[in-house]
């Protein structure tokens, strides 16, 4: 076949999984490009706060935090009530450390260790973030490496599909074809590898609808760009789809201001109630698990309550929060009754609900909705609460793909010369929706598999 251009590695999207990919293949010596659909490099992993877990981290250790790579499986493994795929949960794990380390030493990074938060999932802290929590901060320092290591970087060049030729087993990846816009001609490139880094589906309604439709009419929070198309193309070659149905989602969005409320909020001790004052969920379930019953309650709203001592910790803490103060979004008051004739809850369901809550969180009796962990919790006055909805971040199902990341058929056997990092991939947040999410998940299987990927691809070329 001939082609436009060719390369070794190509790359199909420059969110932080494939800027990882490029440029851990061109460190092994492969000449690679990044395919970016949009104007910018960045995707979702620019939106995101750039929480990144490492299990055994150099940084854990010098902050007396025991943990390794066998830890972090099992709390995955617990997290999706075993339904992740095991191989690529461990080599993950694995991964994790050196991940973190390697973004710090080599790509320079400034990552640093949230030492006083376990986060959703987790049993210890380990959770790495650039300072100020900003995602772009990642893409940043990535597409510098990637740049000074050159890789040909070409944003505003929409891959529009795979090109392949017959082999002995089925189809053979040989490149792909790219349509550069309404001014422009399409054109093709011949590559001996092509990584898949294109994320999920959260930006198709249709997709949501068919695979969750439990969250397909919630607001997305994500980059537009992530439509699912290179999803498609790896099933239309016979890749097996694994998970369809996994999603980060987040259930304390605030509304309408739409800043998202940590859930710091709840795991200090806070509850969700209803527009009746009433609780409708485990909060233990996490951010993400609570977001569908946040979205099943009249007007799909939810009401986070918590003390005033998360209130002080959140408002020293969290730049977001101060933002939702300024904006009237946190309401406060000394006792419950006001607090919920402000909130325009009813008085006396909410004062009713605070005193089962907190016989649930002193032991006095079992929590009806099998909450086990209640932070800081009986609150105390005075009161705060945000009135909050439910959205979503991105999908975690995908192609199955094997510990170096190479895209499998339902009968175990690998698309010759196709890797998919990601989004693309089948996560490892498991079968049940967006319970299944630890926390930073989303750029574990990004960034990790980037790393696996990128490493056999080159791996192979030589
Ligand atoms: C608000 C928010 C906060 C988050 N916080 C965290 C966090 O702290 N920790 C965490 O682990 N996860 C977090 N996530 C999830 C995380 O952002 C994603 O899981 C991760 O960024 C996925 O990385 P990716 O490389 O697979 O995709 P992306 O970073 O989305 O990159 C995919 C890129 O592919 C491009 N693309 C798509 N189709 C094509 C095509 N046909 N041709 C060429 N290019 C294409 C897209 O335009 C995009 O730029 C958060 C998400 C959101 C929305």
């Amino acid at each position: 076949m001939q082609f436009d251009v060719e390369t070794d590695v190509v790359v199909v999207g420059g969110g932080g999984g494939g800027l990882v990919a490029a440029l851990t293949a061109r460190e092994a010596g492969a000449e690679v490009a990044i395919l970016e659909k949009s104007e910018r490099l960045g995707g979702n992993t620019a939106l995101s706060s750039g929480s990144i877990p490492g299990a055994g981290t150099r940084f854990q250790v010098a902050a007396g935090i025991a943990d390794g790579w066998e830890r972090l499986a099992e709390d995955i493994h617990r997290r999706t009530r075993g339904t992740a795929p095991r191989d690529l949960v461990e080599v993950l794990a694995r991964e994790s450390a050196p991940l973190v380390e390697w973004l710090v030493d080599a790509v320079g990074l400034p990552l640093d260790l949230m030492a006083d938060l376990k986060k959703v999932g987790h049993s210890v802290p380990r959770l790495h973030a650039p300072v100020g929590r900003q995602g772009q901060t990642l893409v940043t320092g990535l597409e510098r490496a990637a740049q000074a290591a050159g890789v040909l970087i070409s944003p505003g060049n929409p891959v529009s599909g795979l090109l392949t030729v017959p082999g002995d087993d089925g189809p053979r990846v040989v490149g792909v074809s790219v349509g550069a816009g309404d001014d422009a001609e399409g054109y093709t490139v011949g590559a001996r590898c092509v990584i898949l880094a294109a994320n999920g589906f959260g930006a198709n309604r249709a997709l949501l609808r068919r695979y969750i439709p439990e969250i397909a009419e919630a607001p997305y929070f994500g980059h537009l760009g992530n439509a699912g198309e290179a999803i498609g193309w790896a099933a239309d070659l016979g890749a097996h789809l694994v998970n369809m149905g996994a999603y980060q989602g987040h259930a304390s969005i605030a509304q309408p201001h739409g800043a998202l409320l940590s859930w710091a909020a709840v795991e200090r001790g806070g509850l969700l109630v209803n527009r009746e004052g009433r609780r409708f969920v485990d909060e233990t379930l996490g951010y993400s698990g609570c977001a569908s019953a946040v979205l099943a309650q009249p007007g799909g709203q939810g009401f986070v309550v918590y003390d005033g001592e998360t209130h002080d910790y959140l408002a020293e803490k969290a730049e977001d929060y101060r933002d939702l103060m300024h904006f009237g979004g946190v309401m406060r008051a000394d006792d419950a009754a006001t607090l919920a004739v402000r909130a325009g809850l009813d008085p006396a369901a909410l004062e009713e609900t605070l005193a089962d809550y907190a016989e649930a969180a002193s032991g006095a009796r079992p929590d009806p909705f099998g909450r086990s962990a209640f932070g800081q919790a009986p609150l105390r006055p005075p009161l705060c609460l945000v009135r909050v909805t439910a959205g979503l971040f991105h999908t975690q199902g995908g192609v199955d793909v094997d510990a170096a990341g190479r895209v499998r058929c339902a009968n175990g056997a690998v698309i010759p010369n196709l890797y998919a990092v990601g989004g693309v991939a089948v996560g490892v947040s498991g079968a049940h929706g967006g319970a299944g999410y630890c926390s930073a998940n989303g750029l574990l299987a990004a960034l990790g598999l980037g790393r696996l990927a990128g490493r056999d691809a080159a791996r192979r070329l030589s």
